[in-house]
């Protein structure tokens, strides 16, 4: 596995040297972190969202390893279920919803949404059909009018404004200027052009996936990079976007979850606990010592019942 490596690593440096000829690689050097794009099956399918349900049989992922990533995950999520998903560092969260993105193809099981097996359908109309914002959000090396259209190409500049506003990005959309001298949404992001905080760059991220409105959501600690005062701005937003949609969202603050349909804690790879918020409490169990944790610090226990 070792020569694999290095060979993969001499690809994606020469597919990051190519893309950046190009002027589209990614601010950050999150690329070379991401897999190549798997190939579609022979015979991938259109895959058409009918409810939104998600099942996971027996999956298992350790990135070629021996322990890592997840282990043995069943999980079924109803059309419309509104999952959120805490576990220490490591526990193998973001490697879920990765799975799920088919970023990586599991070593072992299987995910079906709506019956299709991911595997089966081709990777764009599986990343149509899912808005993802990610823990450690990257974007193109264009305009942030592109970066947010790029959710929904067709969409109308008054689309686009309304999303960034929801996002709470438009007031500092507006401020920007590029070196070029481009300036609001015309200005360029990255390399040549402004360099934009974490957090406003997870706005940017937040904007794009709210234009897009696709049936199911994966946030990935979205809003781990606000200020705590952009961070409530933006929640009721998030509960909006959620509405009429598969969602699982990651949780830096058990507050912001504590209100979804069911909770998952996730350890060492494994699902050790689920239910509600009142559920686990009365469990007793991790999720009960996290929220105990927390509850002492930067959250608000009246948030959340
Ligand atoms: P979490 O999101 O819960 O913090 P992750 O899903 O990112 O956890 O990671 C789970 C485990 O898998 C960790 O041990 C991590 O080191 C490992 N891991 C994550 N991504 C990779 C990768 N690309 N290659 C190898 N190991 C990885
Ligand atoms: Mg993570």
């Amino acid at each position: 596995t070792l020569r694999l490596n290095a060979m993969t690593g001499w690809i994606m440096w020469a597919l990051t040297s190519f893309f950046r000829q190009l002027g589209v690689v990614a601010e950050g050097m999150q690329t070379i972190a991401q897999p190549i794009e798997l190939a579609d099956d022979r015979d991938a399918t259109e895959l058409q969202l009918t409810d939104g349900r998600i099942d996971i049989r027996n999956l298992s992922h350790h990135y070629g390893r021996e322990a890592g990533g997840l282990d043995s995950i069943d999980l079924t999520i109803a059309p419309g279920e509104k999952i959120g998903l805490i576990g220490r560092s490591g526990a193998g969260k973001s490697t879920l919803v990765k799975l799920l993105l088919r970023f990586y193809d599991a070593e072992k099981g299987v995910i079906e949404i709506d019956g299709h097996d991911i595997r089966r359908v081709t990777q764009d109309s599986l990343r149509r059909n899912i808005g993802m914002v990610q823990q450690d959000s990257s974007l193109l090396h264009r305009s942030v009018r592109e970066n947010i259209l790029y959710g929904r190409p067709d969409a109308t500049e008054d689309e686009v404004i309304a999303a960034a506003k929801q996002a709470e990005a438009h007031e500092f959309i507006l401020d920007l200027e590029d070196p070029q001298g481009r300036t609001g949404y015309d200005a360029h992001v990255g390399e040549r052009g402004v360099k934009l905080s974490g957090g406003q760059r997870q706005r940017v991220t937040l904007a794009r996936v709210i234009l897009k409105d696709a049936p199911i959501l994966l946030l990935d600690e979205a809003t781990s990079a606000l200020d705590s005062e952009v961070e409530a701005a933006i929640q009721s937003t998030l509960y909006g976007m959620m509405e009429g949609k598969t969602v699982i969202a990651i949780a830096h603050r058990l507050s912001t979850i504590a209100q979804m349909d069911r909770i998952l804690v996730l350890d060492a790879g494994r699902i050790v606990e689920q239910g509600s918020h009142a559920d686990l409490l009365a469990q007793g169990g991790l999720y009960a010592q996290f929220w105990a944790r927390q509850s002492g610090g930067f959250l608000n226990p009246e948030a959340a019942e």
